[in-house]
């Protein structure tokens, strides 16, 4: 049976950023760390692909330059009130990735830099034993004193070494339509369209539109994000998806053609037609209160959980990667596999804060002060502009305490020297 230091299951964002994480930090772990996935890169994830710019700030940090293609977003347009509309120009707020070229990229970079991969191998089952934990695959069997569950929203690591607590659970459709067949502008305006109108039907979220590119052709990826079951059901997603894209599509495209769609949701196909396909996602959010790790164990990014307010996961993955690494390594050098302290770590953490602060606006925002939080940050552009930073990670303002950002609100923002 093969053995591993540590083994890695799922290649996405977190998987690749605790193995890169670890070789910088000990590069004699090179040829001890395996990276497990079921699927085979460059594989195909459900994702609209925003990278704010905390994440390409974690990328200069682990030296990957992003020579995937993307497309750079500069300005943002935010409908929240019926007749307002609000457009905060900040430059450089997102850059869009395709998640097949992005995830493989990281792949490349991982092994390249020492970690073992292998691919088309799905873990099926994991056991626990005195001195590690043995992990089963379709393939065959391996041993490691540590395993990283990086294996995303169903995380079978989750369910199986730690346990399934309650958790905030989202949910997000998305369907990606060539620029050419709609009357969208903000491909060229280098915008992002975000419309939270439907949060006063009921929804607990938005609609979102992306500009990107797909094999070097513009598209706009149209999306809905839903948190919890006491949001909308599956079919009103849907409708309000497809009633979405009708309302981009151009007057040109055939009634037939702009109405039917094919559903595939988490490897399932709804079969409703055959021009466009919405693919659905769950995602699973942050709750403060839920063990991240166990002896031998330690959960990173989705399986971990994203945040929920706006599902945005793949910054999050990036740091959750950066602590495992830096557990892992004092794990090893103490030989004391129990990560007692991890999961307190990450919530006393900056990125536990903000976590828990995005999962508090939850409340505000998808509850029935909903229009007063609406309002207030439509109408307040010093509150947009310590919002987007601190949500973007620009300026250190997702570090700084929530005191500092009410002070720069109330009082001028940027001060002048
Ligand atoms: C529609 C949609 C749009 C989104 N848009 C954005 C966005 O614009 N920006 C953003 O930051 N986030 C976005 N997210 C969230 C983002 O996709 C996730 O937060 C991110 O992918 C998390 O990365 P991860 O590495 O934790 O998990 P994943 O990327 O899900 O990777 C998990 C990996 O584990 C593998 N795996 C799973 N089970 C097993 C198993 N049993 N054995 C072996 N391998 C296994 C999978 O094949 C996969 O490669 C979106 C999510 C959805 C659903």
């Amino acid at each position: 049976m093969e053995c591993f230091d540590v083994i890695i299951i799922g290649s996405g964002p977190a998987g690749t950023a605790t193995a890169l994480n670890l070789l910088r930090a000990d590069p004699a772990l090179a040829g001890n760390i395996l990276l497990l996935d079921k699927a085979v890169h460059p594989r195909e994830k459900i994702c609209a692909g925003g990278l704010i710019p905390h994440t390409l700030d974690c990328l200069n940090a682990l030296e990957i330059p992003l020579t995937v293609p993307h497309v750079q977003v500069n300005r943002a347009r935010v409908q929240a009130l019926p007749g307002h509309e609000v457009v905060c120009e900040e430059g450089g707020m997102c850059s869009i990735i395709r998640r097949n070229e992005f995830d493989f990229l990281l792949v490349r970079t991982a092994t390249e830099r020492g970690a073992e991969i292998r691919q088309g191998e799905k873990v099926i089952r994991l056991v626990r034993e005195p001195d590690g934990i043995r992990v089963v695959t379709e393939k065959t069997t391996y041993r490691t004193r540590i395993v990283v569950g990086a294996d995303g929203s169903g995380s079978r690591v989750r369910r199986q070494l730690i346990g399934q607590t309650r958790q905030p659970v989202g949910k997000a459709i998305m369907s990606d339509v060539p620029i050419s067949e709609t009357d969208w502008d903000g491909f060229v305006q280098q915008r992002y369209d975000f419309n939270f109108l439907p949060v006063q039907d009921g929804l607990r979220g938005y609609l979102w539109a992306f500009p990107c590119l797909i094999d070097q052709v513009a598209h706009v990826n149209l999306g809905i994000y839903s948190l919890g079951v006491n949001s909308f059901s599956n079919a009103a997603l849907q409708d309000c998806l497809s009633a979405e894209i009708n309302a981009f599509s151009t007057a040109t495209a055939s009634k037939s053609e702009r109405v039917q769609h094919r559903m595939v949701s988490g490897g399932h196909v709804y079969s409703f037609g055959q021009t466009r396909r919405l693919r659905a996602f769950p995602i699973h959010g942050y709750a403060p209160e839920r063990p991240l790790a166990a002896p031998h164990v330690v959960l990173v990014g989705d399986a971990a959980g994203a945040e929920p307010l706006m599902g945005e996961g793949i910054s999050f993955a990036f740091e959750y990667g950066a602590f495992a690494a830096q557990a892992i390594c004092e794990a090893l050098q103490t030989k004391d596999f129990s990560f007692d302290a991890y999961t307190r770590t990450i919530t006393q953490s900056w990125l536990g804060k903000k976590l828990a602060r995005l999962s508090f606006a939850t409340k505000l925002f998808y509850g029935r002060t909903a229009r007063l939080w609406f309002t207030l940050a439509a109408r307040n552009t010093r509150l947009q502009s310590i919002g987007l930073k601190w949500y973007n990670g620009v300026d250190g303002w997702h570090q700084r305490s929530g005191w500092e950002a009410v002070r720069a609100v109330i009082n001028r923002y940027p001060r002048q020297p």
